[in-house]
This record gives structure tokens, C-alpha cells and sequence, in this order.
């Protein structure tokens, strides 16, 4: 029985785990390199979750609303975002 409960709350754990990668817990890692960035807003504008909001020419992704589809690498003209 205790074996099972063990069995039980790490499955849980993990459902969790997986929950949170889903979404958008599971960036944090995209990166806008700056010195390439010319603030052209393509990626602003492509973005499904008003993730980026370009600022002072350069454009900034909120790593709290992305959900790492990645369109914005897709799109950026200068290799910007990776
Ligand atoms: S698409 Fe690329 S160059 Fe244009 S604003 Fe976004 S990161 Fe900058
Ligand atoms: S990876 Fe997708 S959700 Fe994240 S900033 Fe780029 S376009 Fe938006």
C-alpha cells in the first residue's frame, strides 16, 4: 500500500511537472541579441501571446507570456532571437 501511495504521488508530481512545461514556464531561455535587433516589430506583431513589445528599438520578450513557438525566431529578419 505504501508503495502504491509513493507510485502515486510521484505520477502526480510529474503531471505537474509536465502542466507547468506546457506553458509558459517553459521558456525563460529565448534571447534577443540586441546588437542585431533594428526594431523592425515583425516579431511583435507575430507573436500568438503579446509576448515581445519591441522598447527603445530593441525587442523584448516577456518570458511570462511566451509559450516558446517559436515564430518569432522564424520571422526575425536579422537572426535576432534564439
Ligand atoms: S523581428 Fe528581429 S529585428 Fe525585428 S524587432 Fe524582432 S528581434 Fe528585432
Ligand atoms: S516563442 Fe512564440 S510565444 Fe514566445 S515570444 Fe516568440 S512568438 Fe511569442
Amino acid at each position: 500500500m505504501m508503495r502504491f501511495t509513493k507510485f502515486l504521488l510521484i505520477a502526480v508530481l510529474a503531471l505537474a511537472v509536465l502542466a507547468a512545461c506546457d506553458g509558459p514556464l517553459a521558456n525563460a531561455l529565448l534571447t534577443v541579441d540586441t546588437s542585431r535587433c533594428v526594431g523592425c516589430s515583425e516579431c511583435e506583431e507575430v507573436c500568438p501571446y503579446n509576448a515581445i513589445e519591441v522598447i527603445d528599438g530593441d525587442a523584448v520578450i516577456n518570458p511570462n507570456l511566451c509559450h516558446q513557438c517559436n515564430r518569432c525566431i522564424e520571422i526575425c529578419p536579422e537572426g535576432a532571437i534564439f
